[in-house]
This record gives structure tokens, C-alpha cells and sequence, in this order.
């Protein structure tokens, strides 16, 4: 009896080999080369399926950032009436205490104050969106 394993024949391309010892005789099938083979062929299917985990994360990530995209204008429209809103309460408690013409004042102020922070608010956004949309790669 051989010290050092068994000859077989390899499963995949017919040819002999001998097995490292005799209790791994038992249970190997294949010869080096069909064995580091397959064992290559593992480890590219592992990693492709890590690059295709990793393409589904990106692609949701995607998704999730169109969506947010879609209702730009909506959390826009809402910022803006919250905005207004806020601005026409503060003027109507300094018009109740003024004549016509303070009140007139008043509220031409209000307005071009609103409409700065208004503005400097909608262009914040928009570089954020740009910044976000250059990120994703999505400015194509
Ligand atoms: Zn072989």
C-alpha cells in the first residue's frame, strides 16, 4: 500500500492522478488542474455575484433618489406655502397696528424679504439637486 494516496481517474477529463493520501482517495473526484479550475470558476461566480449584489444596491439607490426627485415640486410647493404663510401673519400683526400707508410699507418690505430668503432657498436646492444628480452620474 502506497504511503501517499491512490491513482484515479479524473471525472472531468479522464485522466490519472493520484489522490494526496488514501483517505482523500475516497472522496477525490477530480486532478489538479480540473480542481483549481473549478475552484477558479467558484471564485468568479462569487464575485460576479457580488458585482451584481453590489449593481442592485446602486440601482436601488437610484430609484429611491428619482423618486425623491419626482416629488421635488411638491416639497417645494409646500415650503413655499409654509413660507407665505408665515410672512402673511407677520405682516397682518404689524398691520393692525399702523395706518394705510405704514401698512402699505410694511407690506412691500415683507414681500421683498420673503422673496430673498424664498430665492436663496430655491437656489440652495437646486445646487444640492445638481450636486446629488452629478454624484449618481445621472447628467448624462
Ligand atoms: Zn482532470
Amino acid at each position: 500500500m502506497s504511503a501517499r494516496g491512490i491513482v484515479k481517474e479524473c471525472t472531468v477529463c479522464g485522466t490519472s492522478f493520484k489522490t494526496k493520501t488514501n483517505t482523500s482517495g475516497v472522496w477525490e473526484t477530480r486532478c489538479d488542474t480540473c480542481h483549481s479550475a473549478r475552484k477558479t470558476k467558484h471564485s468568479v461566480q462569487k464575485l460576479n455575484r457580488q458585482v451584481q449584489s453590489n449593481m442592485m444596491s446602486l440601482e436601488s439607490r437610484t430609484k429611491t433618489m428619482e423618486e425623491k426627485f419626482a416629488n421635488i415640486e411638491l416639497v417645494i410647493e409646500v415650503a413655499a406655502r409654509d413660507i407665505v404663510t408665515d410672512a402673511i401673519t407677520k405682516a397682518l400683526e404689524e398691520i393692525k397696528a399702523s395706518t394705510l400707508e405704514e401698512a402699505k410699507q410694511i407690506i412691500e418690505a415683507h414681500v421683498e424679504e420673503q422673496t430673498e430668503k424664498w430665492q436663496m432657498q430655491l437656489l440652495k436646492m437646486n445646487n444640492r439637486i445638481r450636486a446629488l444628480t452629478k454624484e449618481l452620474g445621472l447628467d448624462d
